[in-house]
């Protein structure tokens, strides 16, 4: 109905995102609910919508942030010193700077470089150690960037030791869409074993951030995966060990808040050169959002994305391709696809585009940033303890 409601509203064919808050506030209820020991500090990176931030902080979130941009963000909200994990382990100086300016301390690294590039800017950083685990069950792997190997931990933390640093915590992420809630048992294990190192070198870590790789739907997969941490947590950080968890969720948040819609600028049937449409042949669509667009997961996740029709027409289905709006040859994001046939100028939409969509999209050829439609769904509307605040 929201969609319906914001098309007879609209006079041009701009393709637009609705975004249901209400949506993220049914998944900070669901995470609190199942997770009620460990603040999640959302991954603003897969969505740095200022709505669906503003909402999970003014609920009691706080920020993974990455960059002095997104800083800014989180200083714009007004938000203190505790609430903010800057979450990436090679900063450049002007953004350790920023964190410095803004009095943000709590930080990850994961080399013996960037610690000495933390003790010229910024030395009374509280430092978390990214360590390296089990990334293979997840769809974006972050092993390959960022973690430092086990054996290197000890190492580590002599040299923090010796350039006088505060490493306070560890820090870990299994790998965005993971499937494997085991995964997360492995690792917080993991955690434990270099906590143990570091009191043997007479360190106290007081913090373990768990990362995201969350899946983007409150499912039984999340279930398990609550079940995984909550049963590794009480038994290698009981409350009584005074360790303060935290996790770094962002595709959890995200992703089914936000439908985009876009409309079908172009339609053609592929010939030949001498002019023979060949039996089989394919439709050539072309849609107003693209790969360089919010469509890059194509790319990164080898996702597929499938247009569903706003007034389904039962027509011929065609072998069919969809081509972004741009001129880049590459602008392709979906090929060699069964679809029903659809008239150009007509409306179709994309669920769950909250995670790493817009976030990614270039203004190539001058295509501007997607509008935004914020809403609640009705399904949440009575049933969340806040709407009457609302
Ligand atoms: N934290 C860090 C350091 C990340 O790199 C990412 C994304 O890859 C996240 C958190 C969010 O991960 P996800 O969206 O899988 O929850």
């Amino acid at each position: 109905m929201a969609l319906i409601n914001t098309l007879q509203k609209k006079n041009d064919d701009e393709p637009f995102y609705l975004v249901d808050i209400g949506d993220v506030i049914y998944k900070y209820v669901t995470w609190t609910s199942m997770m009620p020991g460990i603040r999640p500090y959302f991954a603003l990176k897969c969505h740095p919508d200022f709505q669906i931030i503003a909402t999970l902080c003014s609920l009691g979130a706080g920020l993974d942030v990455a960059s002095a941009g997104e800083i800014e963000i989180a200083r714009a909200l007004g938000l203190q010193d505790e609430d903010v994990v800057y979450s990436n382990t090679c900063k450049g100086i002007s953004h350790i700077r920023a964190a410095a300016k803004e009095g943000l301390t709590q930080m990850s690294f994961d080399s013996e470089v960037e610690l000495q590039r933390i003790k010229l800017t910024f030395p009374n950083a509280k430092l978390l150690i990214r360590l390296l685990v089990d990334d293979s069950h997840s769809i974006l792997k972050t092993g390959a960037k960022a973690g430092t190997p086990f054996s290197r931990v000890s190492h580590l933390f002599k040299v923090a030791k010796e350039l006088g640093l505060n490493v306070v915590g560890t820090s870990f992420h299994i790998g965005s869409g993971c499937h494997d809630p085991s995964a997360f048992t492995k690792a917080i294990e993991k955690s434990k074993k270099a906590f143990d190192i570091a009191k043997e070198q007479g360190l106290e870590l007081k913090v373990l951030d768990i990362g995201g790789g969350f899946p983007g739907h409150a499912n039984t997969l999340f279930e398990n995966m609550c079940h995984a941490v909550n049963q590794a947590i009480d038994i290698h950080f009981p409350a009584d060990s005074g360790v303060k968890i935290i996790a770094e969720p962002g595709r959890f948040f995200a992703h089914t808040s936000s439908t985009l819609v876009a409309n079908i600028i172009g339609k053609r049937l592929r010939y030949s050169d001498d002019d023979v449409q060949i039996e089989g042949t394919e439709m050539l669509y072309h849609i107003n959002d693209g790969l360089i667009g919010s469509f890059l997961g194509t790319i990164l996740a080898r996702q597929k994305y499938l247009p569903q029709q706003l007034i389904p027409t039962k027509g011929k289905s065609y072998r069919s391709s969809l081509w972004g709006p741009s001129c880049g040859a590459m602008d392709c994001l979906l090929s060699d696809c069964n679809l029903p046939e659809m008239e150009a100028g007509e409306w179709v939409y994309y669920e769950d585009m909250g995670a790493y969509t817009s976030c990614l999209t270039t203004n190539f050829n001058g295509f501007k940033n997607t509008t935004r439609y914020y809403y609640i769904n009705e399904k949440y509307w009575y049933d969340l303890p806040f709407s009457s605040m609302l």
